[in-house]
């Protein structure tokens, strides 16, 4: 069996930012609440709890301390009521977040009808849902575009959430061309990292027998990427770590590829990967195992 890993896996540059800045303020503080978990990944968010980061739903259970905000961002209307409390911030919000934050106040401001394309009760989504302001509609895709029965003639401006395919995210927009808008303004805020590695995954799933994608069931940039993987190999697997891991998938498998969600840690990969090394091993006693990087993507 050999293995081909993604070249990018580990965490993006934003999750990483978000960890480290929740860690130094941990160092200092020794505690601090998050509202949310400051990231979509379960084992980081457990490691981090023992560090001293209390996860809180609402702001209402912090009152004074260090408020770290997670690398989704939060709205206009949740940052003033954080300035109403005693609170020290601590702001971790991606910079690209930030993009597509501004691009949604932009075109919210000029009079256009929003929409964005994303998963609706994402924090980042409704974030942006509150930037946009009242005019503004989230879809799914182009199947949930059409369900808003859009009049022709009207100023729409389409932005996307940061992880989501461009393949569904340009479905959006030309369908939205369909209607015959009287102006139509398209922000690709898609971020570079998701493009990669979805590019990377699609590539790799189509040169494999199996794909094991490794992050959090929880996080929007992992399971995009188990779809993307999905549509190539109807043998591909999330799972969030080796305990995941299940031999019956691996019968009859000789390349197994791998790649990560922004979110995964690069040990939980390694561990996923030394754990099937050490099985084919034990398997075929005399059997060689190749890991590869994959270098193409
Ligand atoms: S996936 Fe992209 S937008 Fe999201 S945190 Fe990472 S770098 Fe930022």
């Amino acid at each position: 069996m050999r293995l081909k890993i993604a070249r990018k896996v580990g965490f993006c540059f934003g999750v990483r930012r978000a960890v480290e800045m929740a860690e130094e303020v941990l160092k200092t503080e020794g505690k601090a609440y998050s509202l949310g978990s400051i990231i979509h990944n379960k084992q980081v968010v457990e490691a981090l709890s023992k560090k001293g980061l209390e996860v809180i739903k609402s702001i209402d259970e912090a009152d004074r301390g260090v408020l770290v905000i997670s690398s989704h961002g939060i709205s206009p209307e949740t940052a003033g009521e954080i300035s109403k409390r005693s609170l020290k911030l601590v702001d971790t919000t991606c910079p690209f977040v930030r993009n597509a934050q501004s691009s949604a106040r932009s075109l919210g401001r000029e009079g256009y009808t929003v929409i964005i394309v994303g998963d609706a009760n994402h924090p980042e989504v409704k974030a942006l849902y509150d930037f946009a302001g009242k005019k503004t509609y989230v879809v799914k895709d182009a199947a949930g575009l059409k369900a808003l029965k859009l009049k022709p003639n009207e100023r729409i401006g389409v932005l996307s959430q940061t992880t989501q395919s461009m393949d569904n995210f340009l479905g959006v927009v030309n369908a939205i061309r369909d209607t015959k808008p009287k102006s139509l303004r398209v922000f690709n805020t898609i971020c570079k990292d998701a493009q990669v590695r979805q590019a990377a995954a699609r590539d790799i799933s189509r040169r494999v027998n199996l794909m094991l994608i490794v992050g959090g069931k929880n996080s929007a940039n992992t399971k995009r990427l188990f779809e993307v993987c999905k549509k190539t190999l109807r043998k591909s697997y999330l799972v969030e770590t080796e305990r995941d891991l299940r031999s019956q998938w691996f019968k009859d498998v000789s390349v197994v590829g791998i790649t990560s969600g922004a979110s995964t840690p690069k040990t939980i990969v390694r561990r996923v990967a030394k754990v099937l090394k050490s099985s084919a091993v034990k398997a075929e006693k005399k059997g060689r195992l190749q890991t590869v990087h994959d270098k193409r993507k």
